[in-house]
């Protein structure tokens, strides 16, 4: 063994280093690996204002605020011959995760090469030991318990000397690459209704939308999928088109190149079209697929696992990176009680699977439900609305969903305890769950939308366990019973 350190965390995504830099400020011995060297490019440039109490707790905001990344007040949304704006609201008072209350209404459209690398320079900072360029090759395990990772130097022309690290604790946040999920659990399971494929590219001199709040997305539907329009501070726009797989393939095999594809379907959709009128694609086309999935469990042995490495949902609603930093603060919230001795990781790791699949399986129902394009904004909102347990009162469908998709409803849902939630909504949670349990009785289409009804409201109902318990931050970040 050449090293050990008290938590490993494989990753330098918003995930790795949300997780490290969390535990390091409470005192913990934290080593995180890297396989790039920073900057490195990465999709998912638009983030939601939960980032920010987030940042908060990290003690990077100022270091974001300053550096000029585009400011995003909220949404625009052309979805199924219906147009909307979508404003982030100021109405999160009631979050003790942050001093900012009322700042916290927007987010932000980054290069993520910028915003990756400040983020992990600033685990530095705050006493992370992160080795970039290092690649983990294996996990060596005691029973189920991972205990040491086996690495190396990343690059081909460096030594491939092989090195040792133990740990206590791993947080895998290895993106998609997902180290524990794919190599060893084998429990990764991909979503069937979000085959999707994603094709995007950088456009120079587009115009600005002229409609929707200050720095908004563009999210415009066209007949077989959808596109994002993102406006970043270097005067580039980011256009993506997602498509389902069988109908991109199938016209793949009419001949029609990605990029015909992808300037066909611009001319169909007038939105974004007009916005790119003036501009000039700059950059070669990326495309992804089978980016959709959930492991079937989010926590074992001496493990968590956060971010993409634990479940992706989809581009639509903007929530990977949202995900990730939400995930990776349960974690260090857990492991930080678990190494203090305050819980056991029995408990800090059901309070982890239920917060965290509770949270995905909520977005997950609504972007489900979006993608039935022909039933309309309103119907939207009222899904929203019936998925808010903090405020099952709210009347102000619009606002719920809002909440929502501002990923601020996770966060209430952490800081809240399991009885508070249940107090609020229970007799709701409960009718909801009764009614959603009938996807027999449904049309085929909606199968993937009440299958995740049922799971939301399923991981509301159990975990009688953690009832009491719910995440702090302060005197110290951690779980404990208010
Ligand atoms: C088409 C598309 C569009 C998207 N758009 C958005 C968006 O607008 N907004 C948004 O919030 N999200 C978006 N996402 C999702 C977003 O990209 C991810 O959810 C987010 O990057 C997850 O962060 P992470 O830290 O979990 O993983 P990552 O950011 O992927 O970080 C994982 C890191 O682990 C490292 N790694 C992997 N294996 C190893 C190993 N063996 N050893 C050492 N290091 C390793 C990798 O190099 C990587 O740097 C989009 C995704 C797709 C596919």
């Amino acid at each position: 063994m050449d090293q050990s350190t008290q938590v490993l965390v494989i990753g330098g995504g918003p995930a790795g280093s949300t997780a490290a830099t969390l535990l390091a400020r409470e005192g913990f011995e934290v080593t995180l690996m890297e396989k790039e060297v920073f900057p490195r490019y990465h999709i998912g440039e638009s983030l939601l204002p939960s980032c920010l109490p987030i940042m908060d707790l990290l003690g990077v905001r100022e270091k974001v605020d300053a550096y000029g990344f585009q400011v995003k007040r909220g949404g625009y949304f052309d979805w199924g011959g219906e147009q909307w704006n979508l404003t982030f609201g100021d109405k999160f008072e009631d979050l003790t995760f942050s001093e900012r209350f009322v700042d916290n209404n927007y987010g932000y459209q980054v290069p993520r090469a910028d915003f990756d690398q400040l983020l992990l320079e600033h685990a530095k900072s705050q006493g992370v030991t992160v080795l970039e360029g290092v690649e983990v090759k294996r996990l060596v395990f005691d029973g189920a318990r991972p205990r040491t990772a086996v690495w190396s130097p990343a690059a081909r022309d460096a030594q491939t000397q092989e090195h040792e690290t133990g740990f206590d604790f791993l947080v895998d946040a290895s993106g998609r690459a997902g180290v524990m999920t794919t190599r060893y659990l084998r429990t990764r399971r991909h979503h069937e209704a979000f085959k999707n494929i994603a094709v995007w590219g950088y456009w120079k001199g587009a115009k600005k939308l002229p409609v929707g709040p200050e720095g908004a997305i563009a999210i415009c539907s066209v007949p077989d999928g959808w596109f994002w329009g993102i406006p970043l501070h270097d005067g580039s726009l980011s256009v993506g088109l997602v498509n389902h797989k069988d109908t991109f393939k199938l016209k793949r095999q009419r001949g029609a190149s990605p990029d015909r594809i992808y300037r066909e379907a611009i001319d169909e959709c007038p939105a974004i079209a007009d916005l790119l009128t003036p501009a000039e694609l700059v950059t070669s086309l990326r495309i992804e697929q089978d980016y959709s999935y959930t492991a079937e469990r989010f926590t074992g042995p001496g493990y968590f696992l956060a971010g993409d490495a634990a479940c992706f949902l989809d581009p639509l609603l903007s929530t990977g990176v949202h995900l990730a930093t939400y995930s990776a603060l349960l974690a260090a919230a857990s492991l930080s009680s678990i190494l203090r001795d305050e819980v056991g990781e029995d408990e800090a790791q059901d309070l982890y699977e239920r917060t965290y699949r509770q949270s995905y399986f909520r977005l997950l129902v609504v972007v489900a439900s979006l993608y039935q394009q022909y039933r309309g904004k309103d119907s939207y909102f009222w899904e929203a609305q019936r998925l808010t347990l903090n405020d099952c009162s709210a009347t102000d469908l619009k606002q719920a969903f809002v909440n929502v998709v501002s990923g601020i409803e996770d966060l209430r849902d952490a800081q809240a305890t399991l009885d508070l939630a249940m107090d609020a909504g229970g007799k709701v949670v409960a009718e909801e769950f009764r009614s959603t349990n009938t996807v027999d009785s449904m049309p085929p289409e909606d199968h993937e939308l009440v299958q995740a009804r049922m799971q939301f409201f399923h991981s509301a109902m159990v975990s009688q366990d953690v009832r009491g318990l719910c995440v702090v931050t302060k005197p110290r970040l951690g779980l404990a019973r208010p």
